[in-house]
């Protein structure tokens, strides 16, 4: 097959962010705050929250939900992109990192559009099916423990209506997904949820390599009890 792709060296990187990044003050101060953190890799880089952020308008979303809060960047950045009466579920097990984010949606003035929901996610997706919030989703962003991804993803398909979007963060796994040797769990878990999403005939499928690798996956619209391939 012919490579049609590019190389992204650090210089051609300090490029794409020179002629494209516009980050908001309040986001590179929410990010420089984060960078000491012994786990700041975790936060999502500025270019893709970009991206995140014109999904959200392209998709004309209101109601969305995060899977994995950490310090806010990327609820921040998805709560600024929605319109004021949008509304972002926000799904996380640590008081100690998102009360920074509280800090942040609150001085963003975006504190009224989040619902964080300090539990296990996937204790929140099944409450929210229970509850009957099926099809009702515009857009979910998974970004927590990524042995659940699985879990997560079926649940989230649940919750999104058709022509919703889940996407799905480090999906390249720092390249280890190429490593056939490393059998840790959650490149294990990674590299069979990607198999599972290439197969699966309810979505359309993108894997974008900004970043650590974000696979797009819009819900199709079932006919006919059918799934509809378009
Ligand atoms: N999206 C965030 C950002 O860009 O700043 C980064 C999220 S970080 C990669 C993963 C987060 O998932 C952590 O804050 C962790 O506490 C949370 N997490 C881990 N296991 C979880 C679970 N079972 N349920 C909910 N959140 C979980
Ligand atoms: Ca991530």
């Amino acid at each position: 097959m012919p490579k049609k792709m590019i190389k992204v060296s650090v210089k051609l990187y300090d490029y794409i962010l020179s002629a494209s990044l516009r980050e908001p003050e309040i986001l590179r101060r929410l990010r420089e705050e984060t960078a000491p953190h012994p786990y700041s890799v975790m936060q999502i880089s500025p270019d893709q929250c970009q991206f995140m952020a014109l999904l959200i308008r392209l998709l004309g979303a209101t109601r969305t939900i995060e899977l994995g809060v950490y310090t806010g960047y990327s609820s921040l950045c998805v709560a600024l992109a929605l319109p004021s009466d949008g509304k972002i579920i926000a799904c996380d097990i640590n008081e100690e990192w998102t009360r920074i984010a509280r800090r942040y949606w609150a001085e963003a003035g975006v504190a009224h559009k989040v619902d964080l929901r300090l539990a296990p996610a996937m204790e929140t997706l099944d409450s929210l099916l229970e509850e009957g919030h099926a099809g009702t989703f515009d857009f979910v962003f998974i970004d927590a423990d990524k042995e659940n991804y699985d879990g997560y993803y079926e649940r989230s398909l649940e919750l999104l209506r058709p022509g919703g979007l889940i996407a799905v963060d480090n999906v390249l796994w720092s390249g280890k997904v190429l490593d056939t040797n490393g059998n840790d769990p959650d490149t294990d878990a990674i590299r069979t949820f990607n198999a599972k999403l290439l197969a699966d005939n309810r979505i359309l499928l993108s894997m974008v390599p900004i970043a650590d690798g974000l696979t797009l996956a819009l819900k199709l619209p079932v006919r006919g009890g059918a799934q509809q391939q378009s």
